[in-house]
């Protein structure tokens, strides 16, 4: 006879493959789940304006792929050290200094980690920075993925509303108003991913004020930085100077490269060492061929950057015009990055619904307001990343609606 004891018993009545609590408690990424929705929807032959994901549709620049391909002919295919290779880390800090004007002393190369994308720094930077219940404070809309990613480190997550009204930017009070003795980090995006909107030098500097009041880090993903219209001038919350800052970013949007991979964190060295045990114990490091690139990427900036901001240029105007040609539908002007907020509340049903409308009567692929918190319900989201003719088909279809 075989005995079993009692907590034996428990384990083989479990469900083999139940989740664990933290992964029950996060959903799938809206933006990429759209996406695999989407290309069903095309390789069933369907013609659709495809407005969904965050992805440039330019070729990666042809000098990034040929540096590619001499790392691979010269056999620069191993493991790197995990916090990335030395001349990619020292080219990020010469970047960082020349490009973005960010003081030399907070971007030595020592304070720079090579994640495998924004994404996975993100999850580094909030594993390192959170205990179980601590609170993070993020402004909504906001990317889809902050809130999963907070909950997935054990973090509770304290929404701050905003509305088209206030151009989608909550006030410092009403973020002072949500700070709590739990309150661990404050979390932005700077352009903002999915509104457009932008956090002004004053309000930049008054938001690192509050967090040295309360001893907190600013964790400011800038991964749009670059992509600002009309007279809107960014500035990086680093150029504050403050070692409170923790910096986000990488190249899949300023240099289309997005299945590449790269990524990089920039923070003071003691939070940077925790982020690389993260990856040594984790990723190990980003893909060997994607740094040697990168580092072609970051020398040969000025060669194909300012080329695609003309486009986006162009396609901003073109979809933000287009809109508010249509009675049904309005929007908010994007004053950076490559979203377009659409109002389309007059359609009187849920953004979900309104999605689900978007797509099956006009055939226009968009993502759900709602996906970007409770302030996005009303809305979609159009991303202008993709070409004039697919933004011109989405705007003759919508005019049917
Ligand atoms: N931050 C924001 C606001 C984004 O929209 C994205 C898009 N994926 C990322 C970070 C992550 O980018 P990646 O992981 O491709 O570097
Ligand atoms: N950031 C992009 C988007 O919002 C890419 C998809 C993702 O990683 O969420 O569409």
């Amino acid at each position: 006879m075989v005995l079993y004891r009692s907590s034996q018993i428990f384990y083989l009545a479990r469900d083999m493959f139940s989740m664990s609590k933290r992964l029950d408690s996060i959903a799938n990424s809206a933006t990429m789940q759209m996406k695999e929705r989407v290309n069903a929807v095309k390789a069933s032959g369907v013609k659709l304006a495809d407005l969904t994901v965050g992805e440039p549709d330019f070729p990666t620049p042809e000098l990034v792929k040929q540096a590619a391909i001499e790392a691979i002919n010269k056999n620069l295919t191993y493991y790197t050290s995990a916090s990335g290779i030395p001349d990619l880390r020292n080219e990020l800090s010469q970047f960082l200094k020349s490009h973005n004007k960010i003081d030399a002393s907070l971007v030595g190369p020592e304070n720079v980690l090579v994640t495998p994308g924004a994404k996975q720094g993100l999850f580094y930077v909030l594993a390192s920075l959170l205990n179980e219940g601590d609170e993070v404070i993020i402004p909504e809309p906001c990317w889809v993925s902050y809130g999963d990613i907070t909950k997935l480190n054990g973090g509770a997550t304290v929404f701050v509303q905003s509305s088209e009204k206030s151009s989608f930017i909550p006030s410092i009070s009403d973020i002072r108003f949500a700070m709590t003795r739990r309150t661990r980090a404050i979390l932005i995006n700077n352009p903002v991913n999915p509104t457009g909107a932008f956090y002004e030098k004053e309000y930049i500097r008054e938001l690192v004020e509050l967090c040295e009041e309360r001893g907190i880090p600013l964790i400011s993903d800038e991964i749009y930085s670059d992509i600002m219209f009309d007279d809107n001038k960014f500035y990086s919350a680093m150029e504050t100077k403050s070692q409170s800052v923790i910096l986000l970013s990488g190249l899949s949007k300023t240099a289309a490269m997005t299945g590449w991979r790269l990524g990089y964190i920039v923070a003071e060295n003691k939070l940077i060492r925790d982020c690389v045990k993260m990856q040594q114990q984790t990723a190990t490091c980003p893909s060997s061929i994607t740094q040697y690139a990168a580092i072609a990427a970051l020398r040969n900036y000025e060669n194909y950057f300012p080329k695609m901001l003309i486009e986006y240029k162009k396609r901003r105007r073109m979809l933000v015009d287009g809109i508010r040609n249509i009675p049904k539908f309005s929007c908010f002007e994007p004053k950076g990055a490559f979203y377009v907020f659409m109002n389309v509340s007059k359609l009187g049903v849920s953004s979900e619904e309104a999605t689900s409308l978007l797509l099956e009567k006009a055939h226009v692929a968009s993502v759900s307001g709602s996906a970007f918190g409770k302030s996005g319900e009303g809305y979609v989201r159009l991303s202008f990343a993709t070409s004039e003719e697919n933004i011109e088909l989405a705007l003759s279809n919508l005019t049917g609606i």
